[in-house]
């Protein structure tokens, strides 16, 4: 019996094949150790039974025990319902049925004594329970007297009968099949240190907690132990590859940097960039191979800490590298390094997919004979042909766009693998950075160069178009551009492509004396980038794109970011969106579009983009909101991200505990060889087998 990970769940008592079916496909619950991990959203307190006489309609969901008297059908078709008078001495009220009407009168028989669970409304001065919940009296499980835990389940399953309270008796069969406690899945001195619950009652108290006290402790230790084992298995692969991988050691800072930093260099480093560039040499200097991950909202100078990073590469004789997600993107960084470095007398080089081969082969030659000091480019840079005489850094631009799998591809550009700066413009509230970037070193630039204006964000509904309009004209006028963006979630669906076009259609008629370029997924690159390169160029003056433009643009003339049907777009997104404005010296303006009739949350979550431009505020909002699994980002991570219990946004200082825990483990015993460490050892088996591990990728 203690092997409950080898028990298939179509054993269990009640259960039977066709359940399980069930169980196995909508809720992934294959064997009783699954049933016993599957734990209730909800915990209704069930202690107190009211009297009828006490029944006001201010009351939420009560408890009442007594007996159905008589059954009564009203109305025809659609609208016809079931009422039954329900009485338990004091006095009787009634209950009433919309759907399930002939079952319900056959299931409850009069006369029966039941539990009941509703909510009682006031509807025409009488009050009345809409669909309660009846029990036998009899048929209660012991332990669900006080609070009583409720199961997700799905729409097909409660066609089956297989509600919450099905479950909820399958957990109890299981658990009172369970005689000695369960082994424990935690190691004992952890236990002791944090004074947890034992996992045994853990699980008991989960599902029907003897007390609120017990359930808050319960869920304490569920939600550690699932963070322990994720946290542990991070921090175990980083090890790992900090042990086996040594990195170049860059000792000094030379003659490229010190020149770009007092000649070249045409303003002070803020602060941050200070810090986060110290940040980098130490890591750099160390002699293992640097991972770290560089947050910072758009605009706040990473590129520039990037490139100083990359002279310090040059200056120890190494060859680095500047990854970017888009052709776009690859040429403006490009440009911009380019006109810094050369006057150092490096030599910098640009490697995209439509670089021809005659352009090509002498860039690769120059970076074999290490006559090419920086290469920047896309996707293209993965190749094989790209080889390197000694490369030593790279940065990756805008991580979320690449995977890891990426990232360790470029390990192999070199005999030792070279240090590698990831940078990213979503920032991402530190829980989450520390799960799904766990394997990284996190710096962060939290200040912004001084001087910028601060973008206005206005929140303006649709019956306000032409004010809109006239507020642009005079943007325009003043020769400034504009992007106006539509929501495209699927870049398939037809609708919103229709949206975009009459979109653009629209704003020709309107704006007839300025050009209007289009950008949207579905078109061919080619015809991408040429609509791109117009606004870039200040051809065109107002863009009217979707979500494409999100990754880096870098127009400083566009002052006015418009977005249609603004409810439509996660916060992250907003912002990044809104981060494409705001870079030069005007005042710029982000407009968020949005019809009248939103709902309540809705309008906060819009409000929260017009009250603060700071994207780690919003990006905590954002998983406040949404939760961690629909973040931006965290589903290209390769993590998987369906937490059991702990929840991301809500449970930091446990994480934090729990990875504090797991670093000290694995400073005792880094390989978990030692026999009390056998129960982690098999833990982590069990939790992560299932998953590719590209920490040791080499
Ligand atoms: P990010 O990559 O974080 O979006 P960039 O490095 O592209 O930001 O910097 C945005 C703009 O700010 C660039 O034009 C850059 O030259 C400028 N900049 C960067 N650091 C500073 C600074 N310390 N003071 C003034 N301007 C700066
Ligand atoms: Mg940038």
């Amino acid at each position: 019996m203690t092997d409950l990970a080898g028990l298939n769940i179509k054993y269990l008592p009640g259960v039977g094949p066709k359940r399980a079916e069930l169980l196995n496909k909508e809720l992934e619950i294959f064997t009783y150790l699954d049933l016993l991990h599957y734990y209730p959203y909800k915990y209704i307190d069930r202690s107190k039974t009211y009297k009828i006489s006490e029944i006001d309609g201010s009351m939420p969901y009560i408890q009442l025990r007594g007996r159905i008297v008589s059954y009564a059908t009203h109305g025809e078709g659609a609208r016809r319902r079931l009422t039954a008078l329900f009485s338990d001495g004091s006095g009787v009220i009634e209950l009433v049925w919309f759907k399930g009407i002939r079952y319900i009168a056959n299931r409850y028989k009069p006369g029966t004594e039941y539990t009941l669970f509703g909510k009682p409304t006031l509807f025409n001065g009488k009050l009345n329970i809409a669909h309660p919940e009846l029990d036998p009296i009899d048929d209660r499980i012991d332990g669900t007297i006080g609070l009583q835990g409720y199961y997700n389940t799905t729409e097909k399953m409660k066609n089956a009968f297989l509600n919450s309270k099905a479950i909820q008796k399958m957990v109890y069969t299981l658990l009172s099949s369970i005689q000695s406690p369960l082994p424990e899945t935690l190691p004992p001195s952890v236990i002791s240190r944090l004074q947890l619950m034992g996992l045994t009652d853990a699980l008991r108290n989960i599902h029907f907690p003897v007390s609120v006290d017990h359930l808050r402790r319960a869920e304490l230790r569920l939600k550690f132990e699932e963070l322990f084992y994720l946290q542990l298995n991070i921090l175990r692969y980083t090890r790992l590859r900090n042990q086996r991988l040594g990195g170049f050691r860059f000792e000094h800072v030379g003659d490229y940097f010190n020149g770009f930093y007092h000649r070249i260099l045409p303003f002070e480093l803020t602060q941050a960039q200070k810090r986060v560039i110290k940040e980098i040499r130490a890591d750099m200097g160390s002699g293992r191979q640097m991972n770290r991950l560089l947050q910072g909202d758009v605009g706040s100078g990473k590129t520039l800490v990037a490139l100083m990073s990359m002279l310090i590469a040059v200056d120890n004789g190494f060859q680095a590298c500047l990854m970017a997600p888009t052709e776009i993107l690859a040429n403006q960084h490009y440009e911009g390094l380019k006109q810094m470095v050369e006057p150092l007398g490096l030599r910098i080089e640009l490697l995209t997919g439509s670089v021809t081969k005659k352009r090509r082969e002498p860039i690769l030659n120059g970076l074999i004979t290490g006559e090419v000091n920086m290469l920047i480019g896309t996707h293209a840079l993965l190749e094989e042909s790209v080889n390197f005489s000694n490369l030593g850094f790279v940065v990756i631009d805008e991580q979320h766009r690449f995977g890891v799998e990426q990232r360790a591809r470029l390990w192999k550009k070199n005999r030792i693998p070279p240090h590698i700066l990831v940078m990213t413009a979503t920032p991402i509230p530190r829980t989450l950075a520390m799960t799904v970037y766990g394997d990284l070193d996190v710096s962060v630039i939290d200040q912004l160069p001084p001087g910028r204006k601060p973008i206005q964000t206005i929140l303006q509904y649709d019956n306000k178009r032409s004010q809109l309009y006239a507020s642009l004209r005079k943007q325009l006028q003043m020769g400034r551009q504009a992007y106006i963006v539509y929501p495209l979630i699927q870049e398939s669906e037809k609708s919103d492509l229709k949206n975009l076009e009459e979109g653009y259609e629209h704003i020709r008629e309107v704006f007839p004396e300025y050009q209007v370029c289009m950008v949207h997924g579905k078109m061919k690159a080619a015809e991408k980038e040429g609509e791109m390169q117009k606004f870039v160029s200040g051809e065109a003056r107002i863009m009217v794109a979707t979500t494409v433009i999100e990754v880096g643009v870098n127009v400083p003339n566009a002052s006015v970011m418009i977005i249609e049907n603004a409810e439509r777009f996660g916060l992250a997104q907003l912002h990044q969106l809104r981060g494409r404005v705001g870079r030069g010296a005007d005042q710029s303006y982000c407009v968020l579009m949005s019809s009248y009739k939103i709902a309540q949350d809705t309008r906060k979550r819009l409000e929260i983009m017009v009250d603060t431009n700071d994207g780690f505020r919003i990006a905590e909002a954002d998983m406040q909101m949404r939760g961690p699994g629909d973040m931006e980002g965290t589903q290209q991570s390769g993590i998987a991200f369906n937490l059991q219990i702990a929840n991301l946004a809500k449970d930091g200082q446990i994480l934090q505990a729990a990875r504090d825990e797991a670093n000290r483990l694995l400073d005792t015993d880094e390989q978990l060889t030692h026999p009390e460490n056998l129960i982690v050892r098999k833990e982590l088996d069990r939790i992560f087998k299932r998953q590719k591990n590209w920490g040791l990728i080499s």
